[in-house]
């Protein structure tokens, strides 16, 4: 890399301004007050850049190796002006022409950005953080700086073609075509007055050494003393991964991760291993601990870093962890992959799903882990990513075994309504005699933990797993069981309580059920076909009635999903189970009055759609009914 002490340029021709993409404007706007109490960050980002441009260049000279010429050593310089108040991050690297600096340093090509703005709350306390979560790559230099200059010629073009853009943050951007004799890109700031310290060499070392000492290109700074032109290495120059774990301390895995995801927020956890033997490669994979804006987004950029002996291939190599995974920020350096291995290629590579697999395991092993030794910090993830990992249910079976015992759900064990929950521990708090997990799903935990359903278990001290997401009545239709326990929904079927009930209960039960033989045909007649049936229940304790399902019928919520999207489902009847010792009951069973027993089985069979969330034929006629209802008393009560 040449050293001339400053980046030259001719004066720019063709000057033209534009103005920056709306996004950009407000991400400027949102940063520069956002991130004041993170402002060294704008160096680790600048560099990080800089060390991309150069791995990009080594990439393209694998098959270009003119694109080198005679300056072969790859490398970063910071340059720092104290008088001036300027810092000069310079890369040799590949460079941009003028119209990717236009695009580049002007717009923000990633899908949902708009979105995502739009959402954001203007506290910036949480903005900070929803900021992090974006990445603010080059344009952090208008944190501390109010005018940036880059510089730039692209590997392999003449020295007329370079380009200079400016920049004040004031909404535009001017760029320019000049000549410039050195390849790559410097970025030049001028820092604000509150931010001169960034000119101090030695403020810059300290940070280099903290935020980029893993950067695997010499990161150098003129050596102390005035004017000197001597220049020395100031961070360790070698790619983190390759290290020895035992060598490297977790704060340099905490500062390689905000490196490579952009994110200023800590890791949750990190794997670092090196396969050696018939295949050899080395991984380092990292939780994040906040999901990025874009988890959702189907187009969005996910994957690893893909290295192949230590050279960068390529950004986003998804073909290395399954999509349910697709939170995973890490690094795979491969041994025996080829160097000009392509997208299309991996997908082929036989070597590549070997690799997949592996890391899937080591991830899943990783967040067991995590989950056993720091259930608090899992609790996060699983806030963060949960229902991202519930989708690896249906797509991965070969690791199911793996991932059901990562599951966590509201439950009724807990007070508080947080899904902390998992199997393994409803396993340990299950009674005797209980054969089966049981679960309800409604539209929010808190329904679920009043649901009727459940009020015979709970009462017999029965743990019930509370589920309210979409994603879940799937997931459960996708599960048989756990460690040879089955999964019961509460709201279907049979709940076989087995040996749950006593002796003495199951006697009763059976009594019940023969002596209510003729009310349970009244109640029938009187509500209708709408039902399949009228039966006793053993799931009640406090309500009077519920409507059940059979185990292979449609859900309700599922039918109304469907149904909604104009979907002609089969249709299926519920059964109508009676609480024969609920007072209400015990009232209905000794009326003589067929007008007043119809009245009061229909209001049951209402108020039992109601309680499971559903829907009323004609609510309006239930009002009626509940009014005469109430009528009534009012006059019983005058007599
Ligand atoms: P990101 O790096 O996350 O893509 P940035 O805002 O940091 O986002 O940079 C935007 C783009 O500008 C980069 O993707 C790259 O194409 C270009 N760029 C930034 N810095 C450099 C540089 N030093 N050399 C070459 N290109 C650069």
């Amino acid at each position: 890399m040449s050293t001339s002490p400053e980046p030259s340029s001719s004066a720019a021709e063709g000057r033209q301004t534009h103005g920056f993409q709306a996004e950009v404007r407000e991400l400027l706007k949102l940063m520069i007050h956002s991130l004041y109490s993170h402002r060294e960050i704008f160096l680790r980002e600048l560099i990080s850049n800089a060390s991309d441009a150069n791995d990009r260049l080594r990439f393209a000279a694998i098959g270009q190796p003119e694109l080198l010429s005679s300056d072969t050593e790859l490398a970063i310089r910071v340059e720092a002006d104290p008088a001036a108040g300027t810092v000069t991050i310079i890369d040799n690297g590949i460079g941009m022409t003028r119209e990717e600096a236009i695009a580049n340093l002007g717009t923000i090509a990633r899908s949902g950005t708009a979105e995502f703005f739009r959402s954001l709350s203007g506290e910036r306390q949480k903005d900070a953080q929803l900021i992090g979560q974006f990445g603010v790559g080059f344009y952090s230099a208008f944190i501390v700086a109010d005018r940036v200059e880059v510089l730039s010629r692209k590997a392999g073009l003449p020295a007329e073609s370079g380009v200079h853009w400016e920049s004040q943050a004031d909404g535009e951007f001017t760029v320019g075509t000049v000549t410039r004799e050195e390849r790559g890109t410097a970025v030049r700031l001028h820092l604000k007055a509150e931010a001169k310290e960034f000119a101090d060499p030695f403020r810059l070392r300290s940070l280099i050494r903290r935020y980029s000492d893993h950067i695997a290109f010499p990161v150098r700074m003129r050596k102390e003393g005035e004017a000197s032109l001597e220049y020395e290495t100031v961070n360790q120059a070698k790619a983190l991964w390759v290290r020895p774990r035992a060598d490297i301390p977790d704060e340099e895995y905490r500062q390689f991760y905000q490196h490579l995801a952009h994110d200023f927020t800590e890791p949750l956890a990190w794997s670092h291993n090196r396969v050696e033997g018939k295949r050899e490669y080395t991984s380092l994979l990292y939780i994040p601990g906040r999901a990025p804006f874009d988890l959702w987004q189907r187009d969005a950029a996910r994957g690893l870093k893909l290295y192949v002996k230590r050279v960068f291939i390529m950004d986003d190599a998804e073909q290395f962890l399954p999509l349910y995974l697709r939170f995973v920020k890490g690094v795979v350096d491969s041994s025996d992959l080829p160097l000009n291995v392509s997208r299309e290629l991996l997908q082929q590579e036989p070597e590549v799903e070997a690799i997949r697999s592996s890391l899937t395991k080591r991830v899943l092993d990783m967040l067991g882990k995590l989950a056993k030794d720091e259930p608090e910090k899992y609790a996060a993830f699983w806030k963060e990513f949960g229902a991202v990992l519930k989708e690896g249910i249906g797509q991965d079976v070969a690791n199911r075994a793996a991932l059901l015992p990562l599951l966590r759900f509201a439950s009724t064990h807990e007070a508080s309504d947080e899904p902390v929950a998992g199997l393994a521990q409803y396993l340990e708090r299950m009674k005797p005699g209980q054969d089966w997990i049981y679960y309800i799903i409604a539209e929010s935990v808190a329904v679920a933990r009043k649901s009727p359903y459940i009020e015979q278990l709970t009462g017999h001290g029965v743990e019930v797993l509370l589920l309210d997401q979409r994603i879940d009545e799937w997931v459960m239709s996708q599960i048989e069981g756990f460690e040879g326990k089955r999964f019961k929904d509460a709201a279907r079927g049979d709940l076989a309580l087995g040996t749950l009930e006593s002796e003495a209960d199951r006697t009763q039960h059976e009594e019940a059920l023969k002596e209510s033989k003729s009310l349970l045909k009244k109640v029938k007649d009187a509500v209708g076909d709408s039902i399949l049936e009228v039966r006793v229940s053993a799931r009640l304790k406090d309500s009077p009635a519920c409507l059940v399902l059979d185990e292979h019928d449609l859900s309700t919520g599922l039918r109304r999903i469907l149904e909604a999207a104009g979907q002609k489902v089969p249709e299926s009847k519920p059964a109508l189970e009676l609480n024969v010792d609920h007072p209400l009951v015990k009232y209905l069973d000794g009326l003589t009055d067929a007008a007043r027993f119809k009245e009061l089985s229909l209001l049951l069979h209402e108020q039992a759609q109601l309680a499971e969330g559903g829907q009323l034929g004609n609510p309006a006629e239930f009002v009626q009914r509940l009014n005469r209802l109430l009528v009534s008393l009012t006059s019983d009560h005058a007599e």
